[in-house]
């Protein structure tokens, strides 16, 4: 079924006249369909890959005055036919993400109140506290069950839980700066 700009607007108003008109069979296909297309009309489509996970999903980028508008499966991909799971389909927040804080939200010990802080404070603060527990907690030698003295330059004092919203190589950098550190204890949950 083809589709006029005019007979997609008459769609979105009959769309507005409630779930109703969807539930008694109407296929909502072709509308969906034209508002992509209307959406991605003059971009130009980049082809790129989800950096999220080693499934590598392809997508096609869509910029328009050197903005990105929408990021799609590529339907061109044998292996996802142009899916994306729910993170790889949200990846345009990458670039564009007006929700995005900018700052830190900073808690006092012993306050009930949060404070705005600038994140270059949080990130030296959390560099700081890093070091302060790794010297307190490091353990150069441990003796094994036969009394040998053996190397281990490990901390337990310290945790690592990675991130959503971190992708493979910041996945792979966090891991190497974690085992420098001599961090044993290493978790990932990939949609949380
Ligand atoms: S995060 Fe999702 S969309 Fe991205 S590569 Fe992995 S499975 Fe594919």
């Amino acid at each position: 079924m083809s589709l006029s700009r005019r007979d997609f607007l008459k769609f979105g108003s009959a769309t507005a006249a409630g779930v109703a008109v969807g539930s008694r069979g109407l296929d909502l296909a072709p509308v969906e369909a034209a508002a992509t297309t209307l959406k991605i009309k003059e971009a130009k489509a980049f082809h790129g890959v989800c950096p999220y996970c080693a499934v590598g999903c392809a997508q096609l980028i869509y910029t328009k005055d050197n903005r990105i508008i929408d990021i799609e499966g590529d339907p061109d991909t044998p292996h996802t036919l142009g899916r994306l799971c729910p993170k790889g389909a949200a990846t345009i927040q990458l670039s564009n993400n007006p929700l995005r804080p900018t700052k830190a939200l900073y808690r006092a010990p012993g306050s009930d109140t949060w404070e705005e802080k600038p994140l270059e404070w949080m990130w030296d603060e959390i560099a700081k506290r890093v070091k302060a527990v790794r010297d307190a907690t490091f353990v150069e030698v441990e003796k094994s069950k036969d009394g040998k003295d053996v190397v281990v330059n490990r901390t337990e004092g310290l945790a690592n839980l990675g991130s959503a919203c971190i992708d493979n190589e910041e996945c792979y950098l966090l891991t190497k700066l974690m085992r420098t550190l001599g961090v044993v204890y290493l978790e990932h949950q990939a949609r949380v």
